[in-house]
This record gives structure tokens, C-alpha cells and sequence, in this order.
């Protein structure tokens, strides 16, 4: 049996790894970048500046992950306490904004509980169809105005209520309105929530470093990069790549979106129901100014920016997650700053430096000065898997058609679910689909995220 992998980046990796693990060795990874790591890649630029592709916060639902991390950089991860606030009418606020209302401005502070209240004094409704309408049900209208609409729209690029809401698991805080009054009249805030309060980062290297220690492990030879798939003969089981060479499969694992499987294996209906799957653009912005890291970002690591004037939906003052990332902590402090486009816009849109400076003046976070600034900027066709309404009938169309076929389809953009596309996700969705073609074990985390998210396994 030949199994072929297509994509090094996290998901990838952790199907190769797992057959590795078991002792199966007749298989190949392929991937068409020089670099292994997908979007959790890093990149040291030619001045000394580490990037990440986005704050990557290496947080884990699995056991196997938490040991197979360790493993791999033994000693070598910083533990982080999340610290994340919200910009926005030129004050910090801490998240979870719900529970830190009392940092807005009085009329702000004032319509966020009106709303609230209007919602405990509610007679009881139909479930919401869409997230615009789960949003409202959650939170009222006034957290909804001034937080969870603006931050949401910016950050899908679409209207909530053309998504579902069946993402949302662990990830959205849900209000208490008693908390809520409790700490605007105790003067309290209240941050220790969620599932990645804490996290570790790596002290070397960025999150790419995992990924590059991971590919390490793999039986020489295995590993092919600069190697694209361009053509798939799905008949005669052959992948064929952009050097001219081919490989017969087996089964045929893939990591790459599913439109552009769907394009590869050629079915015009496949095609056209993949098609119809939505998702963002992710430019980050990286900005290295000559100074050190501001006092009064030392101790955020990353901040939400819902206001429309400003082109980045989150700033992560990314130098403080690591001395390693900047040539002298003590002359430069770097930042990442993401910025969302819809799936369907011209990836060539105009350079988002200068309006990534300019909104960070205006917001008042850093002033950078454009002329001793150092910037980095990298652009992904792939950043967001959208969770639109309809995404999961067409999964339901063209999954378990493409496993018809022994291909199946994994990963961020593979599996297309958001609540499962983290990096441990994506690495477990590898692992356990090595798991079902060489033992016929079930997998969980692509069919059951409520599962997966719920704690813990
Ligand atoms: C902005 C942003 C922020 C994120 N933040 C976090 C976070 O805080 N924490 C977290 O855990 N995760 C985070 N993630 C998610 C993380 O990046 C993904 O979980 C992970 O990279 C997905 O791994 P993957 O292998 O499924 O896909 P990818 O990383 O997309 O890997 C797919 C691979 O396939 C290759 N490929 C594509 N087409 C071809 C082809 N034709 N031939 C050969 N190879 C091909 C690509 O080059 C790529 O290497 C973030 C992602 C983004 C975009």
C-alpha cells in the first residue's frame, strides 16, 4: 500500500508522522513551497526579524499533542498568560469585552447593559437561525454594535447572517448579566476566560520551528517541497507535479483547499459545488520600529481592532512573545498585524502598508515612523475557512465523494471547518486519518468538533 500526502503544513505533517509512528514507511509528502509549515510557518527576514504568519497560539485539545510538543522542543516553549484586550474610542479594553464593559465610554457602558437587560426581561424565543441572530440573542444590541459586529465583519470579511453559528463551541464567551453589572459597579475586570489563557510559544524560531523539528523526524527521502501537485489521474490512482514527475497511490491524503482538489480531480460538479464554499484573504503586515516595545503594549499580547476606520482586525505586539524575534529588544520591538479581505477579491489589491501605519497612528497604538520603520508583508489566497450557512450540506456533497475515490481531504482548508482548524486540530484530523486508512479507526475531530472542543482527550 503507497500512501501520498499532499501539503507539509501541520495536517500533513501529522499524517506522516503518525504513519511514521506505526511503522509504516511506504509513503511520500509533497508540498510546493521550499518551507514545510503551511500558514504556521516563520520566516527570518533579511534583517534579522522573525514573522509568524499571524499570532499562532500553540494551544492543545489533545493529550498526544501536549506530549508529541514537548517532544519535539524539549525545554524549548515559553509559557504565556493570554492577555488579550480591545482598541476602540482610543481606550484599552480587556477581553472578554461583555465582562469589561466599564472601560467604555459612560453612553457606550450604559447601552451595552440596556441591551442586556432588554434580553433578561425577553420573553423566551426560537433558536437563532444565523450568527447575526445569535449574536443579538447573546449579547443584545449594544455589545453587538459596539463589539461583536464591527470585530466580526471585519475579521470574515462577509455578514454575520450569512453564517451559522455552529462554530462558536468554546471559542465566544456567552454573558452573564449579573457578572456583568457586578464588575462595572465593583470596578472589576474580569479576563481568566477561555480555553487558551494560557499558552506556550516557542523561545527559538517563531511556531515554524515546531513544524521544521516535526519534518526533522520523518524517514529520509520522504519529504519532497518545491514539488506542486498539478494534475490528479483519479482512474489509474497518479498524482502528477509541476517538475514532470508522477506517483502512484494508493490512498491520497490532501491538505490543499477543496477547490482547488475539486479543480484537480476535475468533476464538474464537484467543481462547482466546492465553488460555492466562502473564505478570507489574510495580508500580515509585520512593523519593526526603531524602538523598543511601548510600556503600555508590554503587557498585551494581542489586541482586537473592531473599528472600521482601521485596515487590521488584530495587532500582536509579536516581540514580546520572544527576544528571538527582533535583532535587539533594547532598539526594536515588532508587531503583526492582520488585515481580512473577502475570498473573491483580487489578491493584488494596493500595498496595506501604509494604511496599516496610518491606523496604527490613528488608533493610537504605535507611532511608527514611516521613513525608519522596518515592514514585512505577506499575503495567503487561504486565511479563513468562512462557516457560512450552507457549508456543511456542501462538505455533506463533496467529502465522502472525493473518498470514492481514496482521497481524502484534510486539514484547514482540506476539512473546511473553522472550529477544527487550529494547528492542533489540523494535526490530529492527520493523524487520525492515518489512523483509519491503516487500521479502519474512526475519526473524530473532522466529524464531531463539538466533541473535540469540549475538552480535553
Ligand atoms: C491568520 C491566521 C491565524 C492563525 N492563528 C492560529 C492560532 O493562534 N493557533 C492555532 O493553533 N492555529 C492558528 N492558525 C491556523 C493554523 O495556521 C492552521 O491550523 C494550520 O496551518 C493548518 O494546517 P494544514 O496543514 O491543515 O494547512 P496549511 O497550513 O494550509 O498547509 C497546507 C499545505 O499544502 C500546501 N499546498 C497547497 N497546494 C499545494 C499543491 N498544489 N501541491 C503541493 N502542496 C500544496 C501548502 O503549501 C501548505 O504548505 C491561524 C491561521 C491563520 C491564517
Amino acid at each position: 500500500m503507497r500512501i501520498v500526502i499532499i501539503g507539509a503544513g501541520p495536517c500533513g505533517l501529522g499524517a506522516a508522522h503518525r504513519l511514521a509512528e506505526k511503522g509504516f514507511t511506504d509513503f511520500a509528502v509533497y508540498d510546493r513551497h521550499p518551507y514545510v509549515g503551511g500558514l504556521a510557518a516563520s520566516f527570518r527576514d533579511g534583517r534579522g526579524f522573525l514573522w509568524d504568519f499571524a499570532v499562532h497560539v500553540a494551544h492543545s485539545h489533545y493529550h498526544y499533542i501536549d506530549r508529541l510538543m514537548e517532544d519535539l522542543l524539549p525545554g524549548g516553549f515559553y509559557h504565556h498568560e493570554r492577555r488579550s484586550w480591545v482598541s476602540e474610542y482610543r481606550t484599552f479594553i480587556p477581553y472578554p469585552f461583555q465582562y469589561n464593559i466599564r472601560h467604555l465610554p459612560p453612553a457606550y457602558r450604559d447601552e451595552c447593559i440596556e441591551g442586556l437587560r432588554e434580553l433578561a426581561a425577553a420573553p423566551a424565543r426560537p433558536p437563532p437561525s444565523n450568527f447575526e441572530e445569535w449574536i443579538l440573542a447573546g449579547f443584545g444590541r449594544g455589545i453587538a454594535r459596539h463589539f461583536m459586529f464591527p470585530y466580526n465583519r471585519k475579521t470574515w470579511s462577509i455578514e454575520p447572517r450569512l453564517m451559522g453559528y455552529q462554530w462558536i463551541g468554546d471559542r465566544v464567551p456567552t454573558v452573564d448579566l449579573a457578572r456583568v453589572i457586578r464588575n462595572v459597579e465593583q470596578g472589576l475586570d474580569d479576563v481568566s476566560w477561555g480555553p487558551n489563557h494560557t499558552f506556550q510559544f516557542p523561545k527559538q524560531g517563531g511556531t515554524g520551528a515546531i513544524w521544521k523539528a516535526l519534518a526533522a523526524r520523518l524517514p529520509s527521502g520522504s519529504l519532497h517541497l518545491s514539488c506542486a501537485l498539478t494534475g490528479l489521474d483519479t482512474q489509474k490512482r497518479e498524482a502528477r507535479f509541476a517538475d514532470g514527475s508522477r506517483e502512484t497511490y494508493d490512498h491520497l491524503i490532501s491538505t490543499i483547499p477543496i477547490p482547488r482538489l475539486a479543480e484537480l480531480v476535475g468533476d464538474e460538479v464537484m467543481i462547482r459545488r466546492a465553488r460555492q464554499l466562502r473564505h478570507t484573504h489574510v495580508h500580515v503586515v509585520g512593523v519593526a520600529p526603531s524602538f523598543p516595545i511601548p510600556e503600555p503594549l508590554r503587557d498585551k499580547t494581542w489586541i482586537y481592532v473592531p473599528e472600521e476606520q482601521h485596515v487590521f482586525y488584530r495587532i500582536t505586539p509579536f516581540s514580546t512573545f520572544s527576544p528571538d524575534h527582533v535583532p535587539d529588544p533594547a532598539r526594536h520591538c515588532s508587531f503583526l498585524c492582520e488585515i481580512s479581505q473577502p475570498g473573491d477579491a483580487p489578491m493584488d489589491a494596493p500595498d496595506p502598508a501604509p494604511a496599516t501605519l496610518r491606523g496604527l497612528r490613528e488608533s493610537g497604538l504605535v507611532d511608527a515612523d514611516p521613513a525608519t520603520t522596518h515592514i514585512f508583508h505577506r499575503k495567503e489566497e487561504f486565511g479563513y475557512p468562512v462557516p457560512t450557512l450552507d457549508r456543511d450540506a456542501i462538505l455533506g456533497d463533496v467529502l465522502p465523494a472525493l473518498e470514492k475515490l481514496n482521497i481524502y481531504s484534510r486539514g484547514r482548508f482540506g476539512g473546511w471547518k473553522y472550529e477544527v482548524s487550529n494547528m492542533d486540530h489540523s494535526v490530529m484530523q492527520g493523524v487520525e486519518v492515518a489512523d483509519r486508512i491503516l487500521g479502519g479507526a474512526d475519526e473524530i475531530t473532522l466529524p464531531q468538533p463539538n466533541v473535540v472542543n469540549a475538552g480535553k482527550r
